[in-house]
């Protein structure tokens, strides 16, 4: 038994319990090390394992194809705004990008682009207050795009593409923060692909970036090195010291899903739980769901009620009632359910639960 309550955080997000219980198990002393994983050096043997188990752990449930390098680096998502453009621009400015704008995120990553090259929206749905995705007959990209940039889930409205848009001979570039590793993916149609750590694979501190062996080398030599994908390439995650705590948990979350059956397994299982959740939501007209349902996310299930104050008692009932992490993100109020890969379909069940006996007090 533990004192653990169910947990729908946006993220930093609810980890395995396994996980946890390993790390706990080893935290004073790595088996046949004798010192914490806080305390080794990032060149020891310990940690060289650690570090390539991360890595094939990754490779495997993913099945990443050779010429793809995988990197572990710190700076989370926020920071791959900035690098992919400074990366995969040319130096001078002369360089252009294409940009779907379908969230907040996505328009914080066009604006960091703006300051390498021109950025082109290939399509928004901003006056849609972002509750639905473009049709691919609403996006226009231009042919001498360097990449296509889109964000696959967008966390705070609650939307999430089912099948990525066609780019044609265009590297797609994706911020997959919200949904990596949620579902199988095709490597191989993405130029880059990256993603923090902090919803679906680990704790905060660390961001995996997933990027094809050309693009890698693109960067100028005159960025700044730890800006530059071919330094932490060249350095095999380790340029300067990497934030250790967070791979070796990143290598415990990436055996779990293994062991959970991997990708596929975990699809069948988000969209389990999303159905359950989404149905308590449209069961009778109390809850409205905010994004359009085609497009509707198994990872943030956004939802509101019909006032702001019904919304505080929700969330603050709910926390009574051991269900955190329900408030909606504070740009666009309302609640959120974030029903990632660690989230257990008992919490879904407690939640589903719980929505329905508010109802019943206060409909
Ligand atoms: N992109 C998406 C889709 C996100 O959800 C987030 C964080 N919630 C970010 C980027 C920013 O990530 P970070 O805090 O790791 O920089």
């Amino acid at each position: 038994m533990t004192n653990r309550i169910h947990n729908f955080g946006a993220g930093p997000a609810v980890l395995p319990e396994p996980v946890l219980e390993q790390a706990r198990d080893q935290l004073l002393a790595l088996a046949g090390v004798g010192m914490s994983v806080l305390e080794i050096s990032h060149r020891s043997k310990a940690f060289d394992e650690i570090l390539a188990a991360a890595e094939t752990n990754i490779r495997a449930l993913a099945g990443v194809p050779d010429d793809y390098h995988v990197l572990f680096l710190q700076g989370g998502a926020t920071l791959q705004f900035s690098m992919a453009p400074m990366n995969l621009l040319p130096p001078d400015g002369s360089g252009a990008a294409d940009y779907v704008v379908t969230g907040s995120w996505a328009r914080q990553a066009a604006a960091e682009a703006e300051k390498f090259g021109a950025v082109r929206v290939a399509g928004t749905t901003e006056p849609d207050g972002y509750r639905r995705l473009p049709a691919q007959d609403e996006l226009t990209f231009s042919g001498d795009a360097a990449y296509v940039h889109l964000t696959t889930n967008n966390t705070i409205v609650g939307t999430q593409w089912r099948l990525m848009p066609e780019t044609g001979e265009t590297p797609l570039v994706v911020d997959a923060s919200s949904d990596i590793f949620s579902r199988p993916v095709e490597v191989a149609r993405h130029g880059l692909i990256y993603a923090g750590a902090q919803k679906n694979l680990g704790p905060a501190g660390v961001t995996l970036v997933i990027i094809r062996r050309d693009l890698a080398e693109r960067g100028a030599a005159s960025l700044p090195k730890l800006l530059r994908y071919a330094t932490h390439v060249k350095g095999g995650s380790r340029a300067n010291t990497p934030p250790v705590f967070a791979i070796y948990l990143v290598s415990l979350v990436t055996a779990w899903l293994r062991e959970q059956g991997g990708l596929a397994a975990m699809a069948e299982r988000n969209a389990r739980k999303a159905e359950l959740l989404y149905a308590a939501i449209d069961r009778s007209g109390f809850y409205r769901g905010v994004a359009a349902p085609p497009h509707r996310s198994l990872m943030n299930a956004t939802f509101r009620l019909t006032d702001d104050a019904l919304e505080a008692r929700f969330v603050a009932e709910a926390e009574a009632a051991g269900l955190a992490g329900l408030k909606g993100h504070r740009s666009v109020g309302g609640l959120r359910a974030s029903l990632y890969n660690a989230c257990p379909v008992e919490s879904v069940k407690a939640l589903a639960e719980f929505m329905a006996e508010f109802e019943r007090r206060h409909g």
